[in-house]
């Protein structure tokens, strides 16, 4: 059974987009070409019949360039206020290039809340609903402004782990990571020459867990290790997970297509077939 061309099939899908993909690493600028594609890759997904829901990262970096701050702001106040910035700036390029094709898109901003909070949750599952009824497509972020402090209440930390509550929240049937890292390495690559790159993640148990703390976890914002606890919570909710390199964005066609890109993380499934 190839399950990669069962990926085909699915209907609902949420990608996630890291800052190092959208942004120049040497400026912070946007990278302006890079997401003109993923737009249009977006907008040919919608028109193949596919709902999709982005989770977009951004608003820090972009902030910070905007506010002409050299390297990322060590006082969290200042990374709040540069989020604030960034975010209006990022949903201003993402209104712009979605409305070439005619197509609305909203923004929706969690906190760790939105999940841990039953009516949060609630009203967040029926705004998504709402939003695929009408048509939608929503441009998902962490409310990094307000986002409070994790040892009082806790916040997402990273938005790999953010998507993949997406992806549960609203039932979706595939997750893509689109990431600065290719995949998962059985060990880190730039260290051993031996490491193996892992196509297929059938169960997440102890012994992969290990490899991914040990496994590039300095690769990469989240690193891998946060990309496997997204992985946890992505398949468990019966959604399948890709991880890819964002450095080529038009691997999401070829995800979408069935070919063998990137570290597909299997749903849960029983006797074959998945559990939710
Ligand atoms: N929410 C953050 C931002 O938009 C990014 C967090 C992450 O990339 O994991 O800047």
């Amino acid at each position: 059974m190839d399950y990669r061309q069962e990926l085909k099939d699915k209907k609902k899908i949420v990608i996630k987009i890291g800052t190092s993909t959208i942004t120049y690493p040497e400026t912070g600028n946007i990278n302006l070409d890079k997401l003109e594609k993923f737009v249009r890759i977006l907008i040919n997904l919608r028109n193949k019949g596919k709902e999709v829901i982005v989770v977009s990262s951004g608003a820090v970096g972009i902030g910070r360039n905007v506010l002409g701050f050299s390297e990322r702001p060590k006082e969290k106040a200042i990374r709040q206020a540069c989020a604030a910035v960034g975010q209006g700036r990022l949903m201003m390029m993402y209104e712009k290039l979605f409305a070439e094709y005619s197509q609305l898109t909203a923004q929706v901003l969690l906190t760790k809340e939105s999940i841990t909070n039953e009516e949060c949750k609630k009203n967040a599952r029926n705004t998504f609903d709402e939003l695929a009824a009408m048509s939608v497509v929503p441009i998902v972020n962490e409310n990094d402004a307000i986002s409070v402090d994790e040892e009082l209440y806790g916040n997402f930390g990273d938005n790999d782990t953010m998507a993949a509550y997406v992806a549960s929240l609203v039932d979706a049937d595939l997750l893509i990571l689109m990431s600065d890292i290719e995949g998962l390495y059985t060990d880190d690559p730039r260290k051993n020459p031996n490491a193996r790159f892992v196509h297929t993640v059938r169960y997440i148990d102890e012994k992969l867990e290990r490899m991914g703390k040990g496994a590039g976890s300095a690769m990469g914002t989240g690193g891998m290790a946060t990309k496997i606890e997204a992985a946890k919570v992505a398949t468990k909710s019966g959604a399948d997970m890709v991880i890819a390199n964002g450095a080529n964005i038009c691997a999401i066609n070829d995800i979408m297509a069935g070919k063998k890109i990137g570290t597909l993380f299997m749903a849960e499934r029983e006797n074959g077939r998945k559990i939710i």
